[in-house]
């Protein structure tokens, strides 16, 4: 695929970038430029481009506004001690977004066309992938969307990819604290036959009412359970669910409405390589207390690309809630740690996982 590029003339001068990598939180600030690509029935991808970044002029009838058919994903380029730059398992996110856009009705852009458009991007915009000390990255987050301007309901003729980076702080700030969780028991995230193995932004701004209430009970985020009989565990808004038990064994939900995260993917992998047998099968809501209750489930965390593994706290619900399983976090920090270390090139990357970009 050929990409052209136009370079900005205003990128962003050395002093106010060292301030924001400095302390660039989550998704406040984005780098120099943008990788776009077009989509058409008759021309396929064509007009692949790297432009100074910007805000998009949309006509107000782009459908996407209209009827959600969006993809996205997300990802980070990580610098290592040696100043190159790698990606974590890029044709994952590619082929996942192929599937999600199988769901949404939207044209697949090939893995190798999504890992060049990214790599592309991120060559060009390196200087804004921070150094790694306290575990910052350059958060990347591919989307695709309906483009064309026309209100009847039907799959776009246009579509338009594109790739957007911004630098990303640690996630937890002053140390990895539990995250404390909502059960919600009004509402779904998916449903049989819906979306919910798709990342697609309709499924989070459904997930944000949910969210909604979990502030409002004093809680960080949000669990969902299915949809059929609201009583197998699904995930957060945007992360996967493991359960340590006291034995050393690790299950973590198994389901068809779930969105299977890269992240969750490759823990199975290193879990069972770190000597833990891993099962993926469905857990109840009821397994839950009670394994806390009892001492067998010792340990909850989740995990996912911004968070990599956060330990999961209390749980509450409308009339209760118990208590953080953790009595050490012991094994959630192990995997962390060991998943972390190969992203940062600290350990050796055993499973052929790291994709070097610069
Ligand atoms: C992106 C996402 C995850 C985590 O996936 P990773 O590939 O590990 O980042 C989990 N759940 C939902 C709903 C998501 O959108």
């Amino acid at each position: 695929m050929q990409i052209r590029t136009v370079s900005s003339t205003e990128s962003v001068d050395e002093t106010r970038l060292a301030e924001v990598l400095a302390n660039p939180g989550f998704g406040k600030y984005f780098t120099d430029h943008m990788l776009r690509i077009e989509w058409t029935p008759d021309a396929g991808w064509h007009d692949a481009r790297i432009e100074p970044y910007g805000p998009l002029s949309l006509d107000p009838a782009t459908a996407v506004l209209h009827y959600a058919q969006e993809t996205f994903e997300g990802m980070k380029a990580y610098r290592h001690e040696d100043g190159s730059i790698w990606s974590f398992r890029p044709e994952e996110n590619a082929a996942r977004m192929v599937r999600s856009n199988h769901r949404l009705a939207l044209p697949a852009l090939d893995v190798p066309d999504f890992v060049q458009a990214v790599d592309a991007l991120v060559t060009v915009d390196q200087r804004w992938v921070p150094d790694p000390a306290g575990e910052k990255s350059l958060y990347i987050r591919p989307f695709m969307f309906a483009s064309e301007a026309f209100l009847g309901v039907r799959p776009a003729q246009h579509v338009t990819f594109m790739v957007i980076a911004s630098p990303a702080g640690a996630y937890f700030k002053g140390g990895i604290k539990p995250v404390t969780l909502w059960l919600t028991e009004e509402y779904t995230r998916a449903g049989r036959g819906g979306m919910g193995a798709a990342k697609t932004g309709g499924n989070y701004a459904s997930s944000l009412i949910a969210q909604q209430e979990a502030t409002s009970q004093g809680c960080d985020q949000v669990v969902f359970l299915d949809g059929q009989e609201g009583k197998y565990i699904e995930e957060l808004g945007g992360m996967n669910m493991y359960f340590v038990y006291d034995d050393g064994h690790i299950v973590t939900p198994d389901s068809d409405t779930i969105l299977e995260g890269i992240t969750r993917a490759s823990i199975i992998e290193l879990a069972g390589k770190l000597g833990h047998q891993v099962e993926e099968r469905k857990i109840t809501i009821d397994e839950w207390r009670d394994g806390v209750a009892s001492g067998r489930i010792a340990e909850i965390f989740a995990c996912g690309t911004a968070a990599v593994v956060t330990p999961v706290g209390a749980l509450k619900w409308a009339g209760g809630e118990i208590p953080a399983a953790h009595v050490s976090g012991e094994v959630t920090m192990e995997i962390r740690n060991a998943l972390v270390d190969v992203q940062y090139g600290r350990s050796e990357d055993m499973f052929g996982w790291m994709h070097r970009i610069v």
